[in-house]
């Protein structure tokens, strides 16, 4: 009997707090910052990886943009941002329709406080239902009333609530790869990338990497309209290659830890977005401090100079994460 949540996020035995994330979210949060409250968390996903803490106040926080905005929301969150890959752990998938949804059974049970808006535990209208023993999950559309037994081979459980995260392998999966990186190059055609379109496409090429330190750098894509992805695909690896001559990535990256990730943006068009890994040893295996965004003709975006690919330098207390396991 297959089960159905390999992708989803699992508990740790016991709950490691993380007091600082409470502080920072709950202001936000109590007062309808819904946006700015998720962004938080979203930092500390990217930053410190998953933890209890932070996927409460992720499913929390998401589950809001799944009701009626009311008006004292002082900022709703955006739809799209449901669908950040850092998400996906908590998130429950239809294994009709890959539709997915964000339920509160499981994250809120083991927290002595209840969310104060938003959440909840109440179960009136659930917007699905569980295979209590293998957690196939269908959606409210792809529901039947009548048909209660579970559809996977060899199961024998039964279809109700509690809802418990599947995480989402039907829709984008959160990429599994965990080393560091040393260097992101987007490339674009029409319309060019800005911050925030950026921040999304690495979250999406580079779920669960350690990003501390790293150059994220966009540019138009030089290949002609005509010439197929083979060609796009090259001519990116070429400025791969001039950044690694230049020094911006060290030696071998393009050879031996750059991987191409083509990326649909709606509306947007395609990115291509070429991801170099850091080396095992050396400057870049240590970088530190904040993403440097070089976007298109922008100069620098986000530079405190306290960044340059190189300098080796980790910030005190900074931890570092090399070849972390999800799960
Ligand atoms: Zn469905
Ligand atoms: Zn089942």
């Amino acid at each position: 009997m297959a089960r159905h949540d390999g992708e989803a996020f699992h508990a740790p035995a016991h709950h490691e707090p993380v007091p600082e994330l409470d502080d920072a979210v709950r202001r936000p949060h109590d007062e309808g910052r819904y946006a700015t409250a998720l962004d938080l968390v979203l930092r500390q996903l990217r930053e410190e990886g998953p933890s209890e803490d932070a996927f409460f106040w992720a499913t929390t926080l998401l589950i809001t943009t799944q009701r009626a905005a009311g008006p004292g929301v002082a900022e709703p969150i955006p739809l799209e941002r449901r669908s950040n890959p850092y998400f996906a752990p908590v998130a429950t998938e239809c294994a009709a329709c890959a539709r997915f949804w964000f339920s509160s059974h499981d994250i809120h049970a083991g927290r002595r406080m209840a969310p104060r808006a938003g959440g909840g535990l109440s179960v009136a209208n659930p917007l699905g239902v569980q295979c209590q023993s293998c957690r196939y999950s269908l959606c409210r559309a792809c529901y039947d009333l009548a048909d209660v037994r579970c559809p996977e081979p060899d199961c024998d459980g039964t279809l109700g609530v509690p809802v418990l995260p599947t995480g989402r392998p039907q829709g984008c999966p959160a990429n599994s790869f965990t080393e560091k990186l040393e260097h992101v190059l987007i490339l674009w055609r029409d319309v060019p990338v800005d911050r925030e379109e950026a921040e999304f496409l690495v979250d999406l090429a580079c779920t669960w990497q350690d990003r501390a330190g790293i150059v994220v750098r966009s540019q138009v894509n030089q290949a002609g309209p005509g010439d197929g992805e083979t060609m796009e695909r090259r001519m990116g690896l070429v400025l791969v290659g001039l950044y690694e001559r230049l020094g911006q990535i060290s030696e071998g990256g393009l050879m031996e830890r750059t991987r191409v990730v083509p990326i649909m943006s709606p509306g947007l068009g395609k990115r291509l977005v070429l991801v170099t890994a850091a080396p095992e040893t050396g400057p870049a295996s240590r970088l530190s401090g904040p993403v440097r965004y070089l976007l298109s003709d922008e100069e620098d975006s986000e530079n405190d100079g306290s960044a340059e690919p190189g300098n080796g330098g980790a910030a005190p207390g900074r931890r570092r994460r090399w070849f972390r396991r999800r799960r």
